[in-house]
């Protein structure tokens, strides 16, 4: 592979990377998908369907391995004892922060990425969105709207498969939606009570979520088993591994290379272009260099930004394609955990069927009609309706076979509003290379220096004011607000830090994902983002990879790259 010139490198095979294989193949181009991780083998490695009691800590985890070794990791609901394998060791992946600006990075190293454990909701931006920098003069213009991504958006979702409902709402756009899933009844008590209560302007739906409701490209319905973070046999959610890298191996045209950690990019400054990347062996640790016409960059937004950062050279001596030097900067991660939850009195004769692995989506409607006194941008809320069950036991006194008894009934209906909001784009958010520490592979680590600022925590403190309001008129009892204290980085929306922009002086990359600086360098992860909306966000990034890899072929096909 060495020495061999790839029409083009992605690196990543995560929720971007598996996009950016399949379209630069489809599209005939040779392409060399370079993963830090290992393989994943769906047969072997999916654990959706083991059972408590066939894993060794019963499903509470090895508490004192995972301290030792993933003690950012677990800080991720996900990261339980049948999942914690997709995610890294934070002692081979290290990074630092200030000592009283804790971020907690988690991620995957794997073929696949996140994209095995992500939570598959997916929503549409809206010009409320591509807008909003422009509109408060903070940060700078998105160099596209939504007109630009609306068609990447129908092509995405069209493969994907996106469940939901249709709505009609112009901040949160409707796509192309296989059927959505039922809601709980005590979902549609609160749904009627907002829609009844708040003229309009507050509405819920079912969540929209990447996960099959009925056959769809060659994929199974879901059967609603619900721990999808540890791999889904049936491959109805979608991940990499279960959808777009199939589809790229399926036309010969891809060399997927796992345990392949890319230290940087190399640079030509006769051609001024990228010419390959510079690897090391995740197993053996020896140095290699990769060829390739074009370079993707799809490692995550941190990683990404890590590898051009390490990317120097006399003409880039701060970071490659850091001509603007925002390269690192204007760090994002949506603020999450302002809320309330209560009980829904009521409909005692019914119970759930299945775990859904859904839940509802009240949309942002703060800042859409009416400008807000306090902050700027908007949130939504995650949650549902669902009955308690034996675990209430914890909140309860009882003793004997009359508690048993009753814990096996099922508990009253209980409902949470869970706030996840937009958080503004800041350059004193940023990373840069630790000058001292490095990882399991030699390559310098991060340092990142982040929080939240003032806008972000007065959302924190609306959410859970006006969550505690839509509950209410459900006749809700027992209402119990909540603002969490959660560290940026736990969202796992991190973003941001190679932005696009008009502007090559004030921004990293064009409208296209393609850097200002090297015409043959893309980066179509979460760095390119200019601001964050308050919605969850892969659906963006595949968009964009999507549009960005038709646009690099175009390009080369003109003879243009
Ligand atoms: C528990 C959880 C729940 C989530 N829920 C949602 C949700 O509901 N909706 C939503 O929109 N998002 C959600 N996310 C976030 C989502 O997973 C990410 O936004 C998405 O995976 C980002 O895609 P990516 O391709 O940029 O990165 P990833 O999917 O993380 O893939 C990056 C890949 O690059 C590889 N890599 C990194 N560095 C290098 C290197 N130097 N060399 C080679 N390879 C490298 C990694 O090993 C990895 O495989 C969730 C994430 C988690 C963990
Ligand atoms: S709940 Fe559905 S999507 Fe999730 S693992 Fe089970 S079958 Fe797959």
């Amino acid at each position: 592979m060495s020495g061999h010139l790839f029409d083009a490198i992605v690196v990543g095979s995560g929720i971007t990377g598996g996009w950016a294989a399949k379209e630069l193949t489809e599209k005939g181009l040779e392409t060399l998908v370079l993963e830090a991780g290992g393989p994943v083998d769906p047969n072997q490695d999916y654990v959706e369907h083991v059972a408590p009691w066939e894993v060794k800590f019963r499903g509470m985890g090895d508490i004192r391995k995972q301290k030792a070794e993933q003690y950012v990791q677990r800080e991720c609901y996900a990261c339980d004892e049948w999942a914690s394998k997709f995610f890294v060791n934070d002692i081979e992946n290290p990074y630092t922060t200030d000592p009283d600006k804790p971020f907690l990075w988690i991620r995957g190293r794997q073929v696949g990425g996140r994209s095995i454990t992500w939570g598959r909701q997916s929503y549409r931006w809206s010009d409320l969105d591509f807008e909003a920098n422009l509109r408060d003069g903070i940060g700078v213009d998105w160099p596209i709207r939504y007109h630009d991504i609306a068609p990447w958006y129908d092509y995405v979702e069209t493969f994907i498969g996106v469940s939901g409902q249709a709505e009609g709402l112009a901040q949160l756009p409707d796509g192309k939606f296989l059927p959505p899933m039922e809601m709980t009844c005590a979902e549609q008590t609160v749904k009627e009570a907002i829609a009844r209560n708040f003229g309009g302007d507050r509405m819920m739906t079912i969540g929209r979520s990447a996960v099959l409701t009925q056959r769809h490209n060659g994929r199974a319905p879901c059967h609603y088993c619900g721990p999808c973070h540890r791999g889904c046999s049936s491959r109805s959610y979608f991940s990499s591994l279960n959808a777009t890298l199939p589809a790229a191996r399926k036309t010969g045209k891809m060399t997927l290379r796992p345990h392949s950690v890319v230290h940087s990019v190399v640079f030509s400054p006769q051609t001024r272009t990228v010419t390959g990347v510079r690897v090391i062996d995740g197993k053996s640790k020896e140095a290699l260099e990769f060829q390739g016409k074009v370079v993707f960059l799809c490692a995550s937004a941190l990683e990404s930004a890590r590898i051009l950062l390490n990317s120097t050279s006399t003409e880039f001596p701060n970071g490659l394609g850091n001509s603007s030097g925002q390269l690192g900067r204007n760090l994002m991660d949506h603020v999450m955990g302002g809320g309330a939850k209560a009980e829904i009195p009521g409909h005692e004769d019914r119970t759930r069927q299945g775990r859904r692995p859904n839940g509802i989506y009240v949309p942002r409607f703060r800042n859409v009609k009416q400008r807000h006194p306090d902050f700027l941008r908007g949130y939504g809320f995650q949650g549902g309706g669902y009955r308690k069950d034996w675990q209430r036991a914890v909140e309860l006194t009882g003793f004997g076979p009359e508690f048993k008894n009753m814990l096996k009934r099922p508990g009253p209906w209980q409902f949470d509003l869970y706030g996840f909001g937009e958080c503004l784009p800041h350059p004193t958010n940023y990373i840069e290379l630790d000058k001292e520490k490095t990882d399991g592979w030699g390559i310098p680590a991060l340092k990142i220096h982040c929080v939240f600022g003032e806008n972000e925590r007065a959302l924190l403190q609306d959410m859970s004011i006006t969550a505690a309001e839509m509950l209410t008129p459900a006749g809700a009892r027992n209402i119990e607000t909540y603002i969490e204290n959660n560290a940026p980085g736990l969202t796992i929306h991190e973003m941001g830090t190679a932005r696009m922009g008009r502007d090559p002086k004030t921004s990293v990359l064009n409208a296209y994902n393609q850097a200002h600086d090297v015409k043959n360098l893309f980066v179509t992860d979460g760095a390119c983002m200019t601001s964050s909306a308050c919605v969850n966000p892969s659906l963006t990034y595949m968009a964009l990879t999507v549009r960005a890899c038709d646009h690099a072929v175009g390009l080369m096909k003109k003879g243009e790259l």
